[in-house]
């Protein structure tokens, strides 16, 4: 089954910007509905939706209410213009909004803060944190890119207008007519979005610039970042695929060995590799990502779906217990009392259950993590004992560059030592091993859990 394809709604605020983008797209498709008018088109794998926002709040909405029911996006992307209050901003930079608030919209009479939407408690709308982050990195030669807070009202403000409350009280970076209306109802529909604007003018009296020359500009711009995007989205649009490769490479071990194929679960580890690239799976159906530093974890699950499981597989250290717990479900790297104990502690004060793995060290390489095998039944007695931890079984990592038979025996030897972990727990012990390249043998010698990253996310991608 081919995966679905990525869809993508695109809305300019400029008939030159939409003119611009369609030279990057191929297929290009009129759609009339009602009063809306699109162009269907492609960008790669990716489906595209174009249309014209019209200006201020009201035409925004009603866009994106309609791409919402009729065409169910993946992604909405907003390009366009915005005037500076941030002084660091010149004419031609471009702004991602990452927040965004009504600023005409006053109910202080009320009591309700400037911006707030009464009886909501709402007044500030983030935009997708991944989609920023990925943004934020395209390196352009021409313009800077920024980060900013977006105010949004029915008025078009000039420096004449500026009220002293756009940069006290609310804060803003950047002003414009349709980012806070996108950004609630994009939010409301869970569908990630990105503003992209470039300043037209720095509202600070010296706009010298006039609109007119600064138009091949803002096209320029925003074709730019389109296209960047698109081409990350495409690249990430590989991912599912790999993933549904590597399960079928499974399946057909696992006929080879005579197992049922719902014993073998595939984790996904996303290590070193950005969050987007994550949500590419996450809207695959994959639910369960595994990560070996908490740190890292911690970051990519703030800016993703709350329901993923995520998993922690690598060296736990007893300052960063509390942080993994909050985030983590299940920790497969436990290797000594004195982290169980903690584990267990911090679990109860944290009111949570955690699914742990022991890892055994079956190679001797001390680089390596996990208690030797002498040990291991010592450590499940221990566990046998304590409260808000949920022994699942035992964890391994195949020798460094070894062969296939190495491998095997190693992962068989795990196996073997599963009948320790049944002497103290009532149900069968799963075993958490095989990786990218040796995933079969562990099939062979019984797993039960499969962690797997760069056969499916791709080489890993390590900060400069
Ligand atoms: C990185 C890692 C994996 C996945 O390795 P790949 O070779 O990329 O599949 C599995 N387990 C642990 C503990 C890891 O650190």
């Amino acid at each position: 089954m081919p995966s679905p394809r990525t869809r993508v709604a695109i809305i300019g605020a400029l008939p030159e910007e939409l003119e611009k983008l369609k030279t990057l797209l191929s297929d290009i498709k009129e759609l009339q509905h009602g009063p809306f008018q699109y162009q269907q088109c492609k960008f790669e794998d990716i489906d595209c939706l174009l249309s014209l926002s019209g200006i201020g709040k009201v035409q925004a909405t009603m866009l994106v209410q309609h791409i919402c029911d009729t065409w169910k996006p993946d992604y909405f992307i907003f390009t366009g213009v915005a005037g500076a209050l941030n002084k660091q901003f010149d004419t031609g930079d471009v702004v991602i909004g990452t927040e965004f608030i009504q600023h005409d919209l006053e109910l202080n009479a009320l009591g309700f803060e400037r911006g707030e939407i009464p009886y909501t408690g709402e007044k500030v709308f983030h935009a997708c944190d991944f989609l920023t982050k990925m943004a934020t990195s395209f390196k352009t030669d021409n313009h800077k890119i920024y980060q900013g807070r977006i105010l949004t009202g029915d008025q078009f403000i000039t420096h004449d207008h500026v009220k002293p409350y756009f940069t006290d009280e609310l804060a803003g970076d950047a002003v414009e007519m349709e980012g806070a209306a996108l950004a609630f109802v994009a939010s409301r529909h869970k569908v990630p979005f990105i503003v992209l604007r470039t300043i037209s003018d720095r509202a600070d009296g010296n706009a010298a610039c006039d609109f007119n020359t600064l138009l091949p500009l803002v096209a320029d711009n925003s074709c730019f970042m389109v296209k960047h995007i698109l081409e990350s989205l495409h690249e990430n649009q590989k991912v599912p695929a790999r993933y549904d490769a590597v399960k079928l490479e499974i399946a057909d071990s696992a006929k080879k060995h005579q197992r049922t194929l719902d014993d073998i679960q595939l984790l996904t580890v996303s290590k070193n590799h950005p969050a987007d690239k994550v949500y590419a799976l996450y809207n695959h159906g994959v639910k369960e990502f595994a990560e070996n530093r908490v740190q890292e974890m911690i970051e990519k699950a703030q800016d993703l779906p709350s329901d993923i499981h995520w998993h922690l597989i690598g060296p736990l250290q007893s300052n960063k217990v509390r942080q993994a717990i909050q985030v983590a479900q299940t920790i497969h790297s436990v290797d000594n009392s004195a982290l169980v104990q903690r584990i267990s502690r911090i679990a109860g004060e944290e009111a949570k259950t955690i699914n742990i793995f022991i890892q055994v060290n079956l190679t001797g390489e001390i680089q390596k993590s996990g208690i030797s095998s002498l040990s291991l039944e010592k450590l499940l007695i221990e566990c046998s004992q304590l409260e808000n931890i949920n022994l699942l079984g035992l964890m391994t990592m195949g020798p460094l560059s070894a062969s296939k038979d190495e491998n095997l025996s190693v992962f068989n030897e795990l196996k073997e030592l599963s009948v320790l972990h049944e002497k103290y727990f009532s149900d069968k012990a799963k075993l958490s091993m095989g990786m990218s390249g040796d995933y079969e043998e562990a099939i062979a010698s019984g797993t039960s859990i499969l962690r797997i990253g760069s056969a499916i996310m791709g080489t890993r991608q390590y900060e400069q």
